[in-house]
Parts: C-alpha cells; sequence; structure tokens
C-alpha cells in the first residue's frame, strides 16, 4: 500500500535557455491512493511540476518516474499519459464532443478500446461523478461544476492510477466548487484514485493527506494540513493565506487568548471556544 506512484528526483525545469528555472531542483514523492495538495502563489511553478507528472514535460536535471517508468524515455510516454491523467482550468476547453456520453467515449477511443468496453466505461464513469441521468444532454448546457464532473468521467475512462487537477474549480462558482470537490473526494476515498490537487482554496487544501508548498520553483513546505497551516506567518511570507478559522485562532493567540494554534475547521474552533469558557 506504501507504494510510490510517483517519484521526482531533484527535478529542474527551464522553458529556455536564459530562463530562470521555473522547477528548481524539486524532490518529493506520491504514494500510491494519496491525496496530495500543491499550493503556491501564481507562477510558482505548480503547473510546470504537474505537467511532469503526465510527461508533457520532460525535466531539463533530475528524474521524474510514474511508476517505475522514467519519462525522459520517449518509449514510456504514451504509457505514462495513460496512467497519469490531467484535469485543467477551464472546462469548456476540455470538452470536445457535442453530447456528454460521446465526450467521456472520447478518451477510451483514442487508447482504441473495443466499442463494448468503451460503453461500460462510460456508463461506469458517468456514475461515478454523479452525472449518469445527463448522459444524452449537450454540454454546453451544463453548469461549471456539471461540465467539469464530465471532464473528470472523461479521464476515469481512461483508467488512470491518477489524476493531477490543476486549479480545476478556479473558474467554478462556490456551489460548483463544492460538486467538483466532493467529487474528487469520492474518487480518492471511494475507488483509492491518487489524487495531486493543485488549488488557491486553503478550504480544499484541508481535505488533503498531504501538502506540498511551493515558492519560486522550491519546495519550501511539506507536511500534514494541520502542521503546514498552523505555520500561520511562514505561509504569510510566503504569500499565501490559511483557512479563515486557522487565521482566527492566530489572531486570537496574537491579542492574548490561549488558543491552540492548529485549528482547521469551523467545528474545531467551536469545541475550542467552549472548552476557553
Ligand atoms: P503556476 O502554475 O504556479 O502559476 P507555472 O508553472 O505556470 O506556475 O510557471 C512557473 C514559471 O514558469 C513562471 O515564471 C512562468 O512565467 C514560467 N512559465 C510558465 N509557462 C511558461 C512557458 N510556456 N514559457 C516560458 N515560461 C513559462
Ligand atoms: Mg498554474
Amino acid at each position: 500500500m506504501e507504494e510510490n506512484i510517483i517519484v521526482c528526483e531533484n527535478v529542474s525545469y527551464k522553458y529556455n535557455d536564459n530562463a530562470k528555472l521555473a522547477v528548481d531542483h524539486v524532490n518529493f514523492q506520491v504514494k500510491k491512493g494519496e491525496f496530495l495538495v500543491v499550493l503556491g502563489r501564481n507562477g510558482s511553478g505548480k503547473s510546470t511540476i504537474a505537467k511532469h507528472i503526465n510527461a508533457i514535460l520532460v525535466p531539463t536535471g533530475g528524474k521524474v518516474y510514474v511508476e517505475n517508468l522514467d519519462t525522459s524515455d520517449e518509449k514510456n510516454t504514451w504509457n505514462i499519459r495513460n496512467k497519469a491523467g490531467m484535469v485543467f482550468q477551464n472546462p469548456d476547453n476540455q470538452i470536445v464532443a457535442t453530447i456528454v456520453e460521446e465526450d467521456v467515449a472520447f478518451g477510451p477511443e483514442n487508447l482504441g478500446v473495443p466499442p463494448k468496453e468503451i460503453r461500460a466505461r462510460v456508463d461506469e464513469c458517468l456514475k461515478r461523478v454523479n452525472m449518469y441521468e445527463y448522459r444524452r444532454h449537450a454540454p454546453h448546457l451544463l453548469s461549471g461544476g456539471q461540465k467539469q464532473r464530465v471532464a473528470i468521467a472523461g479521464v476515469l475512462a481512461m483508467r488512470p492510477d491518477c489524476i493531477i487537477f490543476d486549479e480545476s474549480t478556479a473558474m467554478l462558482d462556490p456551489s460548483g466548487r463544492r460538486e467538483v470537490m466532493s467529487t474528487i473526494k469520492e474518487i480518492n476515498s471511494k475507488y483509492n484514485m491518487t489524487v495531486i490537487l493543485i488549488t488557491h482554496y486553503m478550504e480544499e487544501a484541508v481535505e488533503a493527506d498531504r501538502i506540498i508548498v511551493v515558492d519560486e520553483g522550491k519546495i519550501k513546505m511539506e507536511g500534514s494540513p494541520r502542521n503546514i497551516f498552523s505555520q500561520v506567518s511562514k505561509m504569510k511570507k510566503i504569500g499565501l493565506d490559511v483557512p479563515q478559522m486557522t487565521e482566527l485562532a492566530y489572531e486570537l493567540r496574537n491579542s492574548g487568548v490561549d488558543i491552540k494554534p492548529d485549528i482547521l475547521t469551523i467545528d474545531e474552533m467551536v469545541s475550542e471556544l467552549c472548552r476557553l469558557k
């Protein structure tokens, strides 16, 4: 169970000879079934790292292994792309067909999966994202959250071992964001899919098994959500927020209230305030 699905060893990447390193000697592993969140300001290198995991980019220094396959070896590219799926920010750029189920079928069709098997996968994956009843609908009439769930079904239909979400909730309204987050959590917990989630929403990051904080192409922090978010001043220095309740606990402590520093949720805040009273 504790097997690493992704291994990044001293990974560096430069977009061109004159540019600075967009990724600067990065080391990390992702375990099978893990829910890893990547945080960092705009331009810190998150997407560049993400693109290394499905071999859209190959490192200019160091090595990336996906299930022990070296991404720098072209013979592995096809396999790696099938193992590591990617869901992007804008759902409109990911939907290619005019009917939901055809869209979900597109990936497996390209993989040469037999039609009967495609049919089964499309139904199964639409059910997994709770979009089965929309299978004959036109994607452009769906809400942002629904479109993004169709995009997730399309990736699931290719049977990857890992899915990378690159700010996939960023363009959604709060309810769409909640829908997509609960879908992401469910495919991780119920179907044991390895998830790498890049996000700006700290409330989403709280759900992670582990968080990596990237700044200027380097990994600056790594730990559990509770561990990362309790380091409020360090996060602020990097230019990142912490969850609202963690921030509130931080402010209360600064004004002399003896409250736990590592509160993450409203429930925890409530019980801590009750204890103080
Ligand atoms: P993030 O996803 O955290 O916002 P990126 O990985 O997109 O960060 O960018 C990291 C750095 O690489 C930034 O300095 C950005 O300007 C640069 N960069 C990103 N994409 C390209 C590109 N296609 N060509 C040149 N530089 C790029
Ligand atoms: Mg990005």
